[in-house]
């Protein structure tokens, strides 16, 4: 049906009877979307099918990420670039008298993910498949995705994200596959010829049901499964006991309650709030694909043995952690192992990746509450702290401090990311400053005892969807330069190089970043009612909105500008539009408070006439992975500005320099490791550096005060925030003041100026137009390293021992 024009034009038309029973004519872009979606699907199906017979046949090790997020973004482009059929589609449906793009953009985005953790792992499972490799995803199928942002009067408003409204044509659902989780209920240890039994009593139980969505390798063949999990209660299972009594009501109360773990992803973004349903969807998802996993498995092995050399499970962060002691009830209730072969079955199956040095990330459950849900999880964490804790006091007798540290049950709480280095054969962080601040502060006992087990993986970005699908005609120049290679190998952009002062170049390059630019114009013309100005320089800070990556000092430093321009109206600043987006958690006030800041500080400068469009200043609501498709290629400046130390890694980033934007920021997360690639001075790094952060949390010494009391701008702008010249209420940033002056952990005043002198420099460089587009290349040029397709290299040969499998 794909294999030409002709044919292809026959299936959709035929297709478009079978499922609508209405002509060409009287479909609309929903429908053509559907009909161009389930052709693709049907297309996709006899290579899925392909790729498990010979994962099955082989018997090749297989991976499972685990992660309770995957932000996938539109899927339909993806799928027609990997199987090298979108110019062939775009053609015939132009023949047909259908818009492409039209069609495209009717695809919801799944938001089943916060930001950078739920993308990354949406970008791994598009390089596992890419390379050939044996990987699936193993998440929830949220029914509702992360919240739609709204702007309403410069404030945010949450709407559910219905995105399975008009059904998903993605997904299989596997009804036969279904796994039942239990909860709550008791345990009652028995004897059984000498062994001891548990046998989980008096639980709630669910089904959970698999749907399956093929992931798609670029033209290999390879079909990989992101299997999501929905729980849902059959008739038969309604609470009998209650039925038969004829409270009917509560026995569907009992079924939406059960229901209710897959309805809704939490909407915080590296913050924990402890609530008892997150615990639910973290052991809900987690056994049901470790029973899937077992199953399979079985099926082909007929016995458990060499569990580890065959299987290995992956957690992305602590919330999947609950596969360790889930592995092991089903080794040893279900499978009859003894705890120490369990034991080393499960430490040599499950590795686990860090994404967060903050505090308030790091996952705790209490006791009780963790108890009461799963009492047989419960005992077996348990047991693993008691033998943990045992081992620890032979090791170090003197010692009884580190034991405090290291406990995984402590003060009442499980603490989830002890289980999981206590419990796996690998523990990585994301960027390799992350990984150093790992071994020396946050994970520095576990260092001491486990070196071997700690090892790094900067992360990186599928460049197939934010290079060759976000930005086509720029991967179109970049292959008609230097060839096609780097799309397989994307090391090879550094051929680029050569080229970084060639003029042709340059200004094909330069005349992509404007149309991309035209079009983000357009984007914001619609959206926003706000016309900017192409030839200003655009200078964007995307991402979830969080005090640590500092979008205040962005404002403030913004509020400076505009203030110095009010005070000389002749300055010749290169006129600059300050582009934003950034969802806000629903309970995050002071996040929330910032949104309204930046809103209201455009409204004032963007309708100043006196100021000559110098500056504009523009929120896009509801960030994506659509919108950061749209936005990325037409950035010329990339906002990277969190306090050293805080960001993991940042994946933002490495979108942005893909695409040719400079970055401003600090030695943080993966820009230490981009600074390296491009050297100093291809990007523009300010501030304090991680060193120097700790420095101040161990001894003291910041006083925000100090700075308002001697920095006369920085005064300014802080007084502006709360005495009316922000046309709101005098109370309306009266938090946010106060923190920024009394509690500041993030060093934002700080940095002010050094930031000033940053953003000074980038001015003064695009002023340069030959040295600004040799900067952009050579960022393009060293993207190489941050392709996915390397993390991911890395995580097959360093962790997982998995191979590639090639699909004929
Ligand atoms: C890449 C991405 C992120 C992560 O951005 P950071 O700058 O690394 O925090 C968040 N949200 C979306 C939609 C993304 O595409």
């Amino acid at each position: 049906m794909f294999s030409n024009k002709e044919n292809f034009k026959r299936s959709f038309l035929e297709k478009l009877q079978t499922m609508y029973a209405i002509s060409l004519e009287e479909s609309s872009d929903s429908e053509r979307y559907m009909v161009l979606g389930s052709l693709v699907r049907d297309y996709v199906s006899k290579n899925w099918v392909k790729t498990n017979k010979h994962y099955l046949q082989d018997g090749v090790k297989q991976v499972y990420y685990f992660s309770l997020e995957f932000l996938l973004g539109r899927m339909l482009e993806s799928y027609l670039i990997n199987l090298d059929i979108k110019d062939m589609c775009k053609e015939a449906l132009d023949e047909l008298g259908i818009d492409y793009n039209n069609i495209i953009g009717q695809e919801p985005d799944p938001g089943l993910g916060n930001g950078g953790l739920g993308r990354l792992g949406a970008c791994f499972l598009d390089s596992l498949a890419s390379l050939n490799l044996p990987g699936h995803g193993c998440g929830i199928r949220y029914r509702y995705g992360l919240f739609e942002q709204k702007i309403v009067n410069g404030y945010q408003v949450e709407l559910p994200d219905n995105w399975l409204k008009k059904g998903n044509v993605w997904e299989v659902k596997k009804a036969e596959k279904a796994v039942e989780v239990r909860f709550g209920g008791d345990v009652k240890i028995g004897t059984v010829n000498g062994k001891m039994t548990f046998i989980h009593e008096n639980y709630h139980s669910v089904m959970a049901v698999p749907y399956d969505t093929p992931i798609v390798g670029y033209k290999n063949n390879t079909v990989n499964t992101l299997r999501l999990w929905s729980a849902e209660v059959a008739q038969k299972d309604f609470d009998f006991q209650a039925f038969s009594k004829g409270d009917y009501l509560k026995a569907v109360e009992y079924k939406y309650s059960m229901e209710a773990i897959s309805q809704v992803l939490y909407p915080d973004d590296s913050y924990v709030q402890g609530r008892l349903l997150r615990l639910k969807q973290q052991y809900f998802f987690v056994s049901a694909g470790i029973q899937s996993i077992v199953r399979r498995y079985k099926k082909k092995h007929g016995s458990l043995e060499n569990f580890a050399d065959n299987i290995s499970i992956h957690i992305n962060d602590t919330h999947p952690v609950l596969a360790i002691p889930e592995l092991m009830r089903i080794l040893m209730d279900e499978e009859g192992l003894g705890w120490d072969d369990a034991w080393q079955v499960t430490t040599n199956t499950v590795s686990y990746t860090n994404h967060t040095t903050l505090s308030e990330a790091l996952e705790k459950w209490p006791v009780d509450m963790f108890k009461g849900l799963l009492p047989r999880i419960y005992m077996i964490v348990e047991e693993i702290n008691k033998r943990f804790c045992q081992e620890m006091i032979n090791k170090y007798p003197k010692h009884s401090q580190p034991i405090d540290k290291v406990a995984i049950i402590h003060d009442g709480h499980i603490r989830m990311a002890n289980l999981a280095l206590v419990g796996s054969y690998s523990v990585n962080g994301v960027s390799r400053i992350h990984t150093e601040l790992l071994k020396k502060h946050v994970l520095g006992v576990f260092y001491s005892i486990y070196p071997y087990k700690f090892n790094n993986k900067t992360n990186g970005v599928t460049h197939r969807r934010f290079l060759i699908k976000a930005n086509p005609k720029l991967a179109e120049l970049i292959s008609d330069t230097i060839g096609s290679s780097w799309i397989y190998h994307p090391s090879d952009l550094i051929v680029l190089r050569n080229y970084a002062n060639d003029k042709s170049f340059q200004e094909e390059i330069l005349k992509i970043k404007q149309d991309n630019k035209k079009k983000l114009a357009m984007l914001i013309r619609r959206q926003n009612g706000i016309d900017v100005d192409i030839s200003s320089i655009f200078d964007v800070h995307v991402k979830r909105l969080h005090a640590y990556k500092r979008q205040v000092l962005n404002v403030m430093h913004i509020m400076d500008l505009y203030n110095r321009l009010k005070d000389n109206p002749n300055w010749d600043i290169t006129p600059r539009t300050f582009i934003f987006g950034a969802k806000a958690a629903p309970a995050y006030h002071l996040a929330k408070e910032t949104i309204k800041l930046i809103n209201s500080v455009a409204d004032v400068i963007n309708n100043d006439k006196t100021i000559n469009d110098k500056i504009k200043v523009v929120f896009i609501e509801n960030y994506n992975v659509s919108l950061a498709e749209s936005i990325i290629p037409a950035a010329d400046v990339s906002e990277q500005i969190s306090t050293a130390s805080k960001e993991a890694s940042g994946t933002g980033n490495m979108k942005f320099m893909m695409n040719g934007a400079l970055t401003i920021g600090t030695l943080d997360g993966a820009n230490v490791e981009i600074k390296e690639e491009v050297g100093e001075n291809n990007i523009v790094i300010f501030g304090l550096n991680a060193l120097e952060v700790q420095n101040y949390y161990y001894h003291g010494g910041y006083k925000a005060m100090d700075i308002y009391n001697s920095d006369e701008r920085v005064k300014r702008v802080i007084d502006q925030m709360v005495n009316g010249f922000l046309l709101t209420p005098q109370e309306e940033f009266k938090a946010l003041h106060n923190h920024l002056l009394y509690h500041d952990e993030y060093f934002v005043l700080k940095d002010f100026s050094s930031y000033v002198e940053a953003q000074c420099k980038v001015d003064n460089t695009y002023k340069q137009r030959e040295k600004w587009l040799e900067t952009s290349i050579i960022n393009i040029a060293h993207s190489g390293k941050f392709s996915s397709d390397r993390t991911i290299g890395e995580y097959a040969t360093g962790i997982w021992k998995v191979s590639p499998v090639v699909i004929d």
